[in-house]
């Protein structure tokens, strides 16, 4: 169950994924409306009375891009012309998409990444100077 004293904002949520291994969104007690930002007041019917709600993990790759021309960050991390990353929307098996890196595929041969893909989230790739989710195949 989650901890709803926990508040609604980025901190909150890269510390659930960071140190409890779970992907957070807020559910709206109103309409049952998930969302995958932790936010303060439901995208749908604009109540206030959210509260923390516990994904899967699992996913699949809606679309994704191969990028090789990298920030420094992700230049400090391997990547770049001769190894490029992925990135993608990624839909929740709830239903909520995200935006995510995709790990584990092969950035030099796009071919061989394929749309509607299964994935799995991977908490442990958390940079804390530029958190973003992380995704690998299931
Ligand atoms: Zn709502």
């Amino acid at each position: 169950m989650a901890d709803d004293t926990k508040q609604f904002n980025a901190t909150s949520y890269f510390a659930y994924i960071k140190d409890e291994k779970k992907l957070m969104g807020i559910r709206c007690r109103n309409c049952s409306h998930l969302s995958s930002t932790p936010r303060t007041m439901c995208p749908s019917c604009h109540s206030k009375d959210v509260e923390w709600h516990e994904f899967s993990g699992k996913a699949k790759l809606s679309t994704f891009t191969c990028i090789s021309i990298v920030s420094v960050a992700m230049g400090k991390r391997g990547y770049g012309r001769d190894n490029p990353c992925c990135t993608g929307i990624v839909t929740l098996e709830e239903g909520p998409r995200v935006s995510a890196h995709i790990l584990g595929v092969d950035g030099n041969n796009p071919q061989s990444i394929k749309t509607g893909m299964a994935l799995v989230l991977d908490p442990e790739e958390i940079d804390p100077e530029d958190p973003a989710l992380a995704f690998r195949p299931a």
